[in-house]
């Protein structure tokens, strides 16, 4: 197959964190990228979620000019801030020591 096979979907809606199981809301974000955001509202939560008129959930993060929610959306927490089992952390790269190593030497360095 000369294309590799198409990833699927990224979820959108009431669902599951794959890493802790709590109850979440797959919502999509001003730049297309899915995001979890807790399933119960909360007010000192800074993600606007909605719905839009296909269903899709829609999530915002307020900002200095749209600080407040507006129409139906509602305030979240990200999920990222509540989850009990963190994304696990990159891991440091090791130090490659930068040298003269497997170098061989010229006539006037020996
Ligand atoms: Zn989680």
């Amino acid at each position: 197959m000369p294309y590799p096979p198409p990833r699927p979907p990224a979820p959108n809606g009431p669902s599951y964190c794959p890493r802790c199981h709590e109850p979440v809301i797959w919502c999509v974000t001003v730049n297309q990228r899915a995001q979890m955001v807790d399933h119960e509202p909360n007010p000192d939560g800074n993600q606007a979620v909605r719905v839009d008129h296909t269903g899709r959930w829609l999530v915002r993060q307020l900002t200095h000019e749209r600080p407040t929610p507006e129409g139906a959306e509602k305030l979240h927490m990200p999920h990222v801030a509540t989850c009990p089992v963190p994304a696990p952390r990159p891991r440091p790269r090791l130090a490659i020591p930068r040298g003269r190593q497997g170098v061989r030497p010229h006539r006037w360095q020996r």
